[in-house]
């Protein structure tokens, strides 16, 4: 009998990726299959702004955040204050790291300000060769239509990307619930900024990976899910 060897332990996969990409359902499907907690920054956020037990103020980097006003930022479809976010990411990291866990971040950095304070902190914990992101690449084109068309579940937000074979659903195919539009963030004129957002904020933080030495890959986002699982588990050297 070979003894029981964990692979890669405690590794952690960074998905970046324009709105629209696939980065939450490939999230799922890379955190499932490589058993790493996914960390999802919009539904820490979300979570944040809508629990009535989240504190009205947040004090981070010497500052205090208004959870107000942070609210109205999100919904307008701009990136939060960076302190802000990342006090809220980095504790949830810590906690994830001491229970001993791999992490998947979909969402975070989102940009290189972020980059530069959340990098050293996750090599600190988990080493700079356990560090892999993965690059998600789609058009302007389709990140607007498959935005414009974005499907959230009621019971577990589970987000439901348009094609044409479930153009008609109405219902969760994972839990029944009801299927609703995600208001605010997916209005046609909320997507333009935040893939505005994206190119501008998000995108040059490749070139700061790139150039401290961390893993990029590249992948092409216009396939099937199950074709871009496929291409970013063989990235990954997991097929
Ligand atoms: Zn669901």
């Amino acid at each position: 009998m070979t003894p029981f060897k964990p692979k890669n332990q405690k590794q952690v996969v960074i998905i970046m990726g324009a709105p629209g990409s696939g980065k939450g359902t490939q999230a799922t499907l890379v955190s499932d299959r490589l058993s790493l907690y996914y960390l999802e920054t919009s539904k820490l956020l979300e979570a944040a702004f809508n629990s009535p037990k989240t504190k009205s103020v947040i004090g981070a980097d010497g500052k205090r955040y208004l959870m107000a006003a942070e609210k109205k930022i999100w919904l307008s479809g701009r990136l939060n204050s960076m302190p802000f976010t990342l006090s809220l990411i980095s504790e949830k990291i810590k906690r994830v790291f001491e229970g001993g866990d791999g992490l998947l971040l979909a969402g975070s950095p989102r940009r290189v300000s972020e980059a530069e304070l959340l990098m050293p902190f996750l090599t600190k914990l988990y080493g700079k060769q356990n560090i892999r992101t993965v690059l998600l690449e789609i058009s302007a084109k389709e990140s607007i239509f498959r935005n414009s068309h974005r499907k959230l579940c009621t019971l577990m937000r589970h987000p439901i990307l348009y094609s044409r074979e479930n153009a008609k659903l109405n219902y969760c195919p994972i839990d029944g619930s009801k299927l609703v539009a995600r208001k605010g963030l997916d209005d046609p004129k909320t997507i333009r900024i935040r893939l505005e957002t994206y190119k501008q904020e998000t995108l040059p933080i490749v070139d700061y990976l790139k150039k401290n030495k961390f893993s990029v890959k590249k992948i092409n986002g216009m396939p099937a899910p199950a074709v871009v699982f496929n291409n970013i588990l063989k990235s990954l050297g997991e097929r």
